[in-house]
């Protein structure tokens, strides 16, 4: 990893190593480890590092029922759950520990943390939670309940952000946490083939020890499994630099609803032999089938890594760096990500941690290089510093000497989505916009929430508007941090955000899905034929439609 002990005396400041090296980051726990506990509240709460919740509120009683706030009745299509259908997966899965039974008695405690999701937004009523171990058990598991329509969802590790992983009437929780082995590496290729339930840290940790990378990286990464990543087509932190799953992920091997197998762990790059059908599960969110392997193409690991932090006054000279960190440092470049002042303050609020610059800023970035020479890298950076330091359009800085530095920089972006969710909720939307116009959303979403009144006092509903997110993809995450879920507020919120979001020619979800929160509003980013050619699609896969149904078309 590079230092940069050659920077200029003007740029010496920026390299002062200002943040504290007991860095903790920020993880998720898997959702079957989180324990909710006690009676109703609306008091913030999360799992801390042993998965307990502070403050003793009882977070699963308060969230409400998925299927009462959407409009959505449950399909009568679907059978019912019987005693005699958890006989049959008993049987199937053997050990007592891959099945959780609340048909034939009462398993409610164990089963909550796979019926709602951490935000404390989306909440089913499933009464089973099924945990395969192979893809045959996939297999068998799906054909039974497409034989006796039986509608199932599938989970990785539960942080999807739009409802997805979790049941909304009693779906049955197909969860692939026990599918976890890493399966094979080929550090000439440079292709993982890996079970779908592979936690992404323990194959970037196990990559790491071949000195390759896993091509996606994300603020979840303790607790979001390889499957769901692909499930969800998720973008993250590495895409300016490494590209999206669509292209990554070589091959899959996934169970259809009817219990075909599609054996396709191919390790080519290239294979023009008709239409590429994994195309289809990357970002199918569990609608067509279920993942249980992947084999994906993983870079070296870069050895000279680089992270600065920089405050900067307007949403221009943001615009300007960008600019700049392309030209020059083009190559290296890894990632650039956007907080907004507000972002950071509420993460230095909710942690106490100290940030790495003093004072308020309108703007912060966080930029990471990655190459094969430190030397090379050093002097492109340094170059670089010197230039949007000199020109004013950076207005102050850090730099990370070491890997605890880096971390710690890391967290203050990393940390903001589960920061936001400290007063009770938050509004989530994850916008493609052009660049010209990405922050402007966040300052009009503002404007229209406290003209209504919902913002801007002590006890205000809404806490705060903020973006953040990946500048270099063109990306930002506008969010609405509440007290608590509120129509009066929703009401303010949708359309308007996707009408906004239309007439720029952007997308309403760039990288999170539709799962149940954008299924409504899919229309704003894609035309009717589209549609039409999507639920065909379904159809063809899915002709019963028990594949995570109420979701995404
Ligand atoms: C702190 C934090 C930061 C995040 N940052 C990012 C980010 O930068 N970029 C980003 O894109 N997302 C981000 N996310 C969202 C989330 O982590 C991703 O969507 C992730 O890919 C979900 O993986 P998971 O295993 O948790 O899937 P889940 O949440 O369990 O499931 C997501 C969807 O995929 C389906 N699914 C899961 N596994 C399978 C499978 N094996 N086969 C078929 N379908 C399946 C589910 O049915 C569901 O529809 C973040 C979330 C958090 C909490």
């Amino acid at each position: 990893m590079a230092t940069s002990s050659r920077l200029v005396t003007s740029l010496r400041r920026i390299s002062t190593p200002r943040v504290a090296p007991s860095f903790q980051r920020f993880r998720f726990r898997p959702a079957n480890q989180i324990r909710w506990i006690t009676a109703a509240s609306s008091e913030p709460h999360q799992p801390d590092a042993d998965g307990t919740v502070k403050g003793a509120p009882a977070p699963a009683k308060t969230i409400a029922f998925t299927s009462e706030k959407y409009d959505v009745q449950r399909d009568s299509k679907y059978a019912q759950l019987s005693e005699d259908h958890v006989k049959y997966f008993q049987e199937l899965l053997g050990s007592e520990s891959a099945v959780v039974d609340g048909v034939s008695k009462d398993a409610t405690e164990d089963i909550e943390p796979f019926n709602s999701d951490w935000m404390r937004k989306y909440r089913g009523h499933t009464k089973l939670v099924l945990k395969p171990q192979t893809k045959e058990e996939v297999s068998k598991i799906l054909k039974y309940c497409n034989d006796n329509m039986l509608a199932v969802v599938p989970q990785g590790g539960n942080t999807g952000l739009v409802g997805g992983s979790v049941p909304v009437f009693d779906e049955i929780v197909i969860n692939l946490q026990k599918m976890n082995k890493i399966r094979s590496f080929d550090d000439v290729s440079g292709v993982l083939v890996a079970d779908a339930g592979v936690i992404l840290e323990v194959a970037d940790n196990f990559l790491a020890e071949h000195n390759a990378i896993f091509p996606l990286d994300l603020g979840a990464k303790g607790s979001c499994q390889i499957g769901g990543n692909v499930s969800t087509n998720a973008g993250g932190l590495r895409l300016l630099r490494y590209g999206s799953l669509h292209g990554n992920v070589l091959g899959i091997e996934a169970v259809l609803p009817d219990g075909r197998i599609i054996e396709d762990l191919s390790k080519l790059r290239k294979n023009n032999t008709g239409y590429d059908l994994k195309q289809l599960f990357i970002g199918g969110e569990g609608t067509i089938g279920i993942i249980t392997g992947v084999s994906i193409l993983c870079p070296q690991r870069s050895p000279a890594v680089n992270v600065a932090y920089f405050a900067l006054e307007s949403y221009e000279q943001v615009q300007k760096a960008f600019k700049e960190a392309k030209g020059q440092l083009s190559e290296i470049l890894s990632a650039f990500e956007l907080m907004d002042g507000r972002t950071q303050r509420i993460v230095h609020d909710v942690t106490g941690k100290k940030m790495p610059l003093d004072g308020d800023h309108p703007f912060y970035v966080l930029i990471e290089t990655s190459g094969s020479n430190a030397d090379h890298d050093s002097e492109k950076l340094q170059a670089f510093l010197e230039h949007v330091m000199e020109t004013e359009i950076v207005s102050d800085g850090v730099l990370a000497q070491d890997q605890t530095q880096i971390q710690e920089l890391w967290s203050c972006r990393e940390g903001v989505t589960e920061c936001l969710g400290h007063w009770g909720g938050t509004y989530k939307y994850d916008l493609s916009i052009p660049i010209a116009e990405m922050y402007q959303v966040v300052n009009d979403l503002r404007d229209r929430l406290t003209e209504a009144g919902l913002l801007g006092k002590e006890d205000s509903p809404v806490i705060d508007v903020v973006g953040y997110g990946h500048m270099g993809d063109a990306n930002i995450h506008l969010n609405i941090p509440v007290r608590g879920y509120d129509k009066k507020i929703e009401k303010l919120l949708e359309p308007w955000v996707f009408e906004w979001v239309q007439k720029r020619n952007g997308s309403i979800s760039a990288e999170h899905g539709l799962g149940i929160s954008k299924k409504p509003f899919i229309g704003y980013s894609r035309t009717e034929t589209m549609l039409g050619l999507m639920r065909q699609i379904k159809d063809t896969y899915d002709p019963n439609g028990i594949m995570n149904p109420y979701k995404y078309i």
